[in-house]
């Protein structure tokens, strides 16, 4: 029998509604949804390759010295649970580390930390929110009190100027591209983007401020300073809405546009344009992505931004605002359902002594772990600390819907990582990188599979439906955890017989999702969180009238510029960038099993400006070695003027020769984020003596 499921698409954040043809458990055609913007890109149309592909995971596996034998979900289970008992008995709640996935869905992301924080009593959880936009969280949480974007992602195509820093959005959230910012271009609306690579968006942008990698504080501070000296400030937002204004002044003083120019390579005079630009014309929407965040000052670079939008009154406005553009589908929820190892369900701090009693309350449970708990990047390397240095080592790991094995920076280390630690679960639907040095695997279903909610990027909440049931013994990832919290004798925290069962204790832990029902979610409706109760619309530009902050107001925070760590030098002479590519995603765990998106994009590339090329007798296709401080790959070459000379791009998502073996590991220091966006490197073609 043929039938018809409208869901949402499983790739970006852009949230598309995807109706799927099934007949017989197996899904026929993948369509767009007749409303709204009607758009679904190639990953979307061809997801039943992935779904249905024979090497899906299908049964529980445990390890069998150097290969896997299927078991019982039974036994799985019951050796996942006596081994987690025996590690946090013998060494403590906070020697095993866990990381959800920003594809879960926001019942199993809340079952998933619910779980943690506990069964096991650890605030060690993360998600691969850490790796891509929790410098924009920590930011936006000092300066705004919340991390959410500020408007919707319809008013992109409505407001005047749309600013765009290190974003690639073709690639990143195609719907965004060709549906907002491409109709904002018809419209005659102007688009100012930085980046240091010439991407499609800024072939289209009426300013483009190419920057040097690294270096956009000097810029962002220098089109403040420039805003202030010229008066073009919002003096009434200012003086109303923002607090810490003459602490700003003082610190971009130094930042003028010639100072900008020396660090970053960008005219001062198109700093200037772009000042002015920003500063008058009235409505501007500002969009950033993991060039702005994956740094060393990844929260700073993000602090510099908002300065922007606040010295302009670009925010509380219809057709202004922040965006923080999350890549994952549901990242969103990742975050704010509370897979970070600081934040409750709700961005409640996990120090907050009201979130603690509120949460102790709702899971009647007598405590919770009250200590910030380790980064994904923390306790992974921690797994390698010494017996006795003072280190806390980790010794059991629970990784679900995330690949580290290739997702990480300075992969070697965290491959010995993998290799090294007592325990592994890996929770997942293929047998992926990490999966192999696992003890148990266990097999989730996809979102085919499931039902349950996602957050768009843009704070709307979406509803999931089954389009056909789980493939083999395959089980949603929220059935996974209910099961073990049960094997783990706690069956009384984790009483759900469906998602919405869950469902129904988030609105009640989250007030800002109170209103929100599956029933107001069918017939693809989608709600703007805030929604405190069932009457209300949703709220789709927040912040009208205050903050939440203590004071009610945003907080300008100066930020310095400080330099990557690491530099070209005369040993490594180019910087390397790493990035999305079209036609995959993420570790391209699902993507590698579409033939359409393999044979667009069969392998690691590395793109190089064609001066370097012939400094090298590099010619497009050629094999070049890429080699860092920390490992080597053999990428293709791409001959092209998208990057500056000294500066080369490689796509992350290649599970051979990945990008990761060299990129670096060095962390900002406030968010914990690699800096993945700058490694020095050198180069060789392959077969010749030129380094
Ligand atoms: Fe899916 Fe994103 Fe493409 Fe929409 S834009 S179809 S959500 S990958």
């Amino acid at each position: 029998m043929t039938k018809e499921t409208l869901t949402v698409c499983p790739y970006c954040g852009a949230g598309c509604l995807m109706v799927l043809t099934t007949e017989n458990n197996y899904i026929k055609k993948v369509s767009p949804f007749m409303k709204g913007d009607k758009f679904l890109c190639p990953k979307a149309v061809k997801v039943a390759d992935f779904v249905h592909n024979p090497k899906r995971l299908t049964k529980p596996l445990v390890r069998d010295n150097n290969t896997f034998k299927e078991t019982t979900w039974d036994n799985a289970l019951n050796i996942i649970a006596s081994r987690l008992s025996e590690i946090k008995d013998k060494h403590g709640p906070d020697s095993i580390g866990f990381m959800g996935s920003g594809c879960f869905t926001n019942e199993e992301i809340y079952i998933y930390q619910k779980f943690v924080r506990t069964v096991i009593g650890t605030n060690n959880i993360d998600s691969c929110a850490r790796i891509c936009h929790i410098p924009s969280l920590k930011a936006l949480m000092r300066s705004i009190g919340s991390a959410t974007m500020s408007n919707t992602m319809d008013e992109i195509e409505d407001t005047k100027l749309i600013f765009i820093a290190g974003y690639n959005p073709e690639v990143c959230h195609p719907r965004l591209y060709f549906k907002k910012i491409k109709t904002a271009k018809n419209k005659g609306h102007k688009i100012i983007v930085m980046d240091p690579r010439m991407t499609s968006v800024a072939k289209i942008a009426d300013i483009f401020l190419q920057i040097r990698p690294g270096t956009e504080i000097p810029v962002l501070n220098a089109m403040a300073n420039v805003i202030i000296k010229e008066n073009l400030i919002d003096e009434r937002f200012i003086n109303n809405r923002t607090e810490g204004y003459e602490e700003l002044k003082t610190s971009v003083e130094k930042y003028t546009p010639e100072f900008a120019e020396n660090i970053s390579g960008v005219s001062a005079k198109l700093i200037i344009d772009a000042a002015r630009l920003y500063a008058t014309i009235g409505n501007v929407v500002t969009l950033w992505g993991m060039g702005m965040t994956q740094h060393i000052c990844g929260v700073d670079n993000v602090s510099a931004l908002i300065n922007l939008l606040l010295l302009t009154g670009n925010i509380g406005r219809v057709n202004t605002g922040l965006s923080p553009v999350r890549g994952q589908n549901n990242v969103q929820g990742a975050s704010f359902i509370g897979a970070l190892p600081d934040i409750f369900p709700g961005y409640k701090y996990v120090t907050d002594p009201d979130a603690q009693e509120k949460f102790k309350k709702l899971w009647a449970v007598e405590s919770l772990p009250t200590k910030e708990g380790l980064t994904s990047t923390e306790f992974l390397p921690n797994v390698l600390a010494e017996e006795g240095s003072g280190i806390n080592k980790i010794r059991a790991l629970y990784i679900a819907g995330e690949n580290p094995a290739l997702s990480q920076a300075n992969l070697n280390l965290i491959r010995r990582a993998l290799m090294e630690v007592d325990f592994l679960v890996v929770q997942d639907i293929f047998m992926t990188e990490t999966a192999k040095f696992a003890d148990v695997v266990l097999p989730a279903c996809t979102f085919a599979e499931k039902a349950g909610t996602y957050i768009r990027l843009d704070r709307a909440v979406q509803l999931l439906n089954p389009a056909i049931s789980p493939l083999g013994e395959s089980l949603p990832d929220w059935k996974i955890i209910k099961m073990l919290g049960h094997k783990m004798g706690h069956a009384n925290l984790f009483p759900y017989n469906t998602e919405s069962d869950i469902w129904e204790e988030i609105r009640k832990a989250i007030p800002d999702m109170a209103g929100i029902t599956y029933e107001r979610l069918t017939d693809g409706n989608a709600i703007h969180m805030p929604c405190p109760d069932i009457c209300h619309p949703g709220t789709p530009v927040k912040y009208t009238d205050k903050f939440p902050r203590p004071s009610g107001r945003a907080l300008f925070v100066p930020v310095n510029y400080r330099p990557p760590a690491e530099t070209p030098n005369e040993e490594y002479p180019f910087t390397l960038i790493t990035g999305r590519d079209a036609y995959h995603y993420n570790t391209s765990t699902i993507t590698r099993f579409v033939p359409y998106l393999k044979q667009r994009t069969d392998r690691a590339y590395l793109q190089i400006h064609p001066k370097d090329a012939a400094r090298y007798e590099i010619l497009d296709g050629d094999d070049v070695e890429v080699v860092s401080r920390r490992g080597k790959v053999v990428l293709r070459a791409s001959v092209t003027e998208e990057v500056m000379p000294g500066v080369v791009f490689a796509p992350f998502h290649f599970c051979e020769d990945p990008i990761n073996l060299v990129t670096n590991n060095a962390l900002d220091p406030l968010s914990k984020t690699p800096e993945y966006k700058i490694t020095a490197i050198k180069i060789r073609k392959i077969d010749s003596d030129i380094t």
